[in-house]
């Protein structure tokens, strides 16, 4: 039995209960929310009349096919298939006793970054509310945790996150609920392209979540070569909502920095973005390239990307080098691009 409508997009306290028992609502949210339950037949201790007719209304999982390939590095992606054929991904990173879930907001992205293998797909289209959502449940069925045991959420899959405000902020708001995930919003990362009207748009949400912002380049001609739609948005702008977010309460800003071979990797470069940060409070992750099909691009070298971060720390500022997980399977920062070869294991949802 499935219904057409998606449970997942109702906010825990307004999930359906029988007029005379209300309690069901509470059962139901535990349910999905804490034990993960993806059919009608396993919730038990709802009488059964009743989960026949929420099933004739309702669907539980999103997703109608999934498919799993575990990295070498234990980072598994899956690429998951939606009930109109379109498909999208997210990638589960297990390691030092911390549970983290990339979750996708689009079906492919419109910022079309030149390095970025997703960027290369354009854009499919939005993913609802239920279907972000649906990732952290379908994965953690899938790895055999309760979906609470996913602790940390990075929106750093398919799509700019901000360009789908509703979807994304509904899902975060069952994340954070105590009757739905009940994370704490300090453990998840929102990713963009630097939207300055919708950065000041989520500062005025007053919600903890960690932002980070994909700048590769402080310079105008750099940033707009590799990513187009930067043409949308000076750099100037986005430093300006950063400063915005940050006077309305918003918590340090996490700067994305993919390492590009002779593109955005000199020191002069490095130099213009500790001007450029100068007055925030930040954090530098410096990513180096992974590669992916056709890409012209190269990564830096260990040896620059060393020079690079040295004038950042020189500067106080505080950096890290990000070797991302799952470049085996393609499921590394910048390479989700829906290849479903190699896949481990595929399911029916
Ligand atoms: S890097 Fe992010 S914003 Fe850019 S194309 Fe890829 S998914 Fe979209």
């Amino acid at each position: 039995m499935q219904g057409v409508q998606s449970l997942l997009e109702l906010s825990p306290d307004a999930l359906p209960a029988p007029d005379a028992q209300p309690y069901r609502r509470a059962q139901l949210a535990a349910w999905l929310y804490q034990r993960g339950a993806l059919s009608w037949e396993a919730m038990t201790n709802l009488p059964r009349a009743w989960r026949a007719e929420l099933g004739a209304r309702y669907r539980l999982s999103p997703f109608v096919r999934l498919e799993r390939f575990v990295s070498a590095d234990a980072s598994v992606r899956y690429l998951l298939t939606l009930p109109d054929g379109k498909q999208t991904e997210a990638v589960y990173m297990p390691y030092r006793g911390r549970k983290t879930l990339c979750v996708s907001s689009m079906v492919g992205c419109p910022a079309g970054c030149a390095f970025c293998a997703t960027g290369a797909l354009g854009f499919g289209r939005n993913l609802s509310r239920a279907e972000i959502l649906g990732q952290l449940l379908v994965v953690a069925q899938a790895e055999g945790i309760a979906p609470r045991e996913i602790r940390n959420v990075v929106l750093m899959g398919m799509g700019e996150a901000l360009l789908n405000y509703d979807n994304a902020l509904g899902a975060i708001r069952t994340m954070i609920h105590p009757e739905g995930l009940d994370m704490s919003p300090r453990r998840i990362t929102l990713s963009t392209v630097g939207l300055p009207g919708r950065i000041r748009r989520l500062a005025a949400e007053r919600l903890p979540l960690v932002l980070a912002v994909s700048l590769h380049a402080p310079d105008e001609k750099t940033r707009r070569e590799i990513i187009p739609t930067a043409h949308a948005h000076a750099i100037e702008e986005i430093i300006a909502a950063l400063h915005d977010w940050q006077a309305a309460g918003g918590r340090r800003v996490t700067i994305e920095y993919t390492m590009l071979a002779g593109v955005n990797d000199a020191l002069w470069q490095a130099e213009a973005l500790v001007a450029l940060l100068r007055g925030l409070v930040v954090h530098v992750n410096l990513i180096p390239f992974n590669p992916w099909g056709a890409s012209p691009f190269r990564s830096s070298s260990r040896a620059q990307i060393a020079r690079f971060e040295r004038v950042l720390t020189g500067a106080g500022l505080s950096v890290s080098v990000r070797f991302s997980r799952g470049r085996d399977t393609g499921g590394a920062c910048g390479q989700l691009a829906l290849s479903g070869e190699g896949a481990l294991a595929s399911s029916g949802l």
